[in-house]
């Protein structure tokens, strides 16, 4: 005599033997990345013929017996099992338990179900509501848009930590940002690569909204699944109503956008990979702390108002050749060159105007004053207070590496934006008590992060682990050549 069957929906806090049919939407690993990514759990979404998801979960040691048996879109009876209270942080899902599968769990697959179980359920929200439960760590809803740009670090030998960058814009309008790490990022590329071609339509299930800098980010957790373009009815329903769907005769630009590696990185791996790296334009992020503010070039010079471009000195008047103006109205802008040095290196970064502006509060104008035109203008070079005060403090700089970089004689890094510490793009979701993935966690990167990759039915990756260059080096050479427009030479008192 068979057991009765149980609705999801009616399910109660206990051991239940009644038989559960459903349908495995997906499954993943849960790891703790604190202790090398070690295995917790695997975990289960499932749904029955009411549309009712619900989380399932198998312990690390109990995993064996069924992973072999998962398969993601399959049917199943579900019996024995316990049935506990759902957790309420970071939910895939809005019922109120979970299934935990013990020794007695019996799962059993079935290839067909008179019973009307959907093939795919999804928790799609707008975007508004993405908005308020940022932060929260509520809810992990899933999201589908149309594909508008990739950008990946994921193009070099360089090892470490990888990163993914997905810009969708939702039927709404509006663009939001899914951010993979790691193994997630490379899992992305594996399948990206093995697709064949750009897809135009992604979902990403179980995304963690996070905002940081005011931009909104999509953090994917171990829990998330990406589909391309038909590979779900979803998918297939948005593809369908894009313009010349399918394969565009003639469409070849590219939604890649390749080392953009906006990445954490030391001073010993950054002064490293100028030495290592073919010569490119990429942008780092790099935290070391100011140990000086290097003042044999001054600290500013005197650049067009308009412009902000250095101006040429004439009897009594400035020429900016940018604007080609010969009248131009002078403005004092910052130009600092700052020593920094973490624990790994030392190296040179130089700041420029809005970035020392921002970060001092105080525009260089106000810090100290033009006197006199042309070739007789004078300005005090004394470092203002405002600067000096930066000296000591430690900051996340974005550093953009042109071309000239990788030339061994310009070793100062030009800085695009200044952070204070630890206010980053979002990182990795952690797995923290056996269910969901954490927080996601501002600040230093793991290093030997997420071992789950949810994008493949067939399982696991192993963590990461950045393999961090410790190679000393020199400091760089002081050899300040102007770079381009933006660098004068001595524009303080003459
Ligand atoms: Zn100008």
């Amino acid at each position: 005599m068979a057991n009765p069957q149980v609705l999801l929906a009616d399910l109660n806090a206990g051991r239940c033997s009644n038989v559960a049919e459903v349908r495995l939407l997906r499954y993943w690993e849960a790891r703790n990345v604190r202790k090398g990514g070690e295995l917790m759990s695997v975990d289960m979404l499932f749904v029955d013929e009411n549309s009712t998801l619900t989380q399932g979960s198998v312990s690390a040691n109990r995993q064996l017996r069924f992973r072999k048996r998962l398969s993601e879109g399959s049917l199943y009876t579900l019996t024995g099992f316990d049935v506990t209270r759902s957790n309420t942080n970071f939910r895939l899902c809005d019922a109120p338990f979970s299934i935990r599968f013990n020794e007695g769990t019996s799962l059993e697959k079935i290839t067909a179900s008179a019973r009307p179980i959907p093939t795919e359920l999804f928790r799609f929200m707008p975007y508004g509501r993405l908005l308020e439960l940022a932060n929260t760590g509520k809810q992990l809803p899933d999201i589908i848009g149309e594909l508008s740009a990739i950008r990946s670090t994921i193009t070099d030998r360089i090892a470490g930590a990888q990163r993914v960058m997905l810009t969708l814009r939702l039927e709404s309008g509006e663009n939001v940002c899914v951010s993979m790490f790691d193994s997630l990022a490379l899992a992305f590329h594996t399948k990206f690569d093995s697709y064949g071609r750009e897809p135009k339509v992604i979902i990403a299930t179980g995304v963690n909204p996070k905002i940081v800098g005011g931009r909104l980010f999509l953090n994917a957790t171990s829990s998330t699944h990406l589909y391309f373009d038909s590979e779900t009815a979803a998918g297939k329903k948005l593809f369908d109503t894009l313009p010349g769907h399918g394969a565009v005769p003639g469409e070849s630009t590219s939604k890649v956008v390749h080392a953009q590696k906006i990445e954490p990185m030391t001073l010993s791996e950054l002064n490293q990979f100028i030495i290592t790296a073919e010569s490119q334009i990429i942008e780092f992020l790099c935290t070391a702390k100011v140990t000086g503010i290097q003042q044999d070039e001054g600290w500013c010079y005197i650049g067009c108002s308009g412009c902000s471009k250095k101006l040429v000195r004439e009897i009594s008047s400035f020429t900016c050749l940018s604007c080609n103006e010969t009248n131009a109205v002078a403005a004092l802008r910052y130009r600092v060159a700052l020593s920094v040095s973490d624990n790994t290196d030392t190296a040179s970064f130089l700041a420029f105007d809005t970035e020392m502006a921002k970060l001092t509060n105080l525009q260089a104008s106000e810090a100290a004053q033009i006197v006199g035109i042309g070739v007789d203008a004078q300005v005090d070079t004394e470092l203002p207070q405002s600067l000096a005060d930066i000296v000591g403090k430690t900051y996340t700089f974005q550093l953009k590496l042109n071309d000239f970089n990788f030339s061994s004689k310009h070793q100062t890094f030009t800085i695009s934006r200044i952070f204070p510490e630890r206010v980053l793009a979002p990182m990795p979701a952690f797995v923290e008590d056996g269910t969901v993935p954490a927080d996601a966690q501002a600040g230093d990167l793991p290093h030997g992060t997420i071992g789950n990759v949810g994008i493949t039915s067939t399982g696991a990756d192993k963590p990461t682990t950045s393999d961090a260059s410790t190679g000393k080096r020199p400091p760089p050479a002081k050899d300040q050549d102007d770079d381009d427009k933006t660098a004068p030479k001595k524009a303080h008192v003459e």
